[in-house]
């Protein structure tokens, strides 16, 4: 996934959902970023600045939150989060897992300053 393209979509939701309900201005963001997304937050937060310029979320603050890479161990049952990189149940290690969070991104939560 593109950085751009991520941050494109942050923007473009959170100005659909500021026009519906009414918003002047988005005022701050929440952006929960899974830890194997690959989306680097310092990249999210340039683009945002060059892709919010001139629409009501100019301006917003962006905060991030991690979240951690789980799995579930189709051997041992165990869900574990991941310490590192590697796909494999920490409790175990065996390889048959699957993964239950870590690759998403998407608004947790933002805030919005109403119309007078
Ligand atoms: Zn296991």
């Amino acid at each position: 996934m593109h950085e751009l393209a991520i941050t494109q979509g942050i923007v473009n939701f959170a100005l659909e959902e500021a026009a519906k309900r009414g918003a002047e201005k988005v005022t701050a963001l929440t952006v929960s970023v899974g830890a194997l997304s690959g989306i680097v937050p310092d990249c999210i937060e340039t683009y945002f600045a060059l892709v919010a310029e001139g629409t009501p979320a100019e301006g917003a603050k962006l905060t991030f939150r991690r979240i951690p890479a789980k799995v579930r161990c189709a051997d041992c049952g165990a869900e574990s989060e991941l310490p590192d990189f590697r796909l494999r149940c920490p409790a175990c290690t065996s390889r048959k897992v699957e993964l239950l969070s870590g690759r998403e991104a998407y608004i947790e939560s933002m805030e919005i300053e109403e119309k007078e």
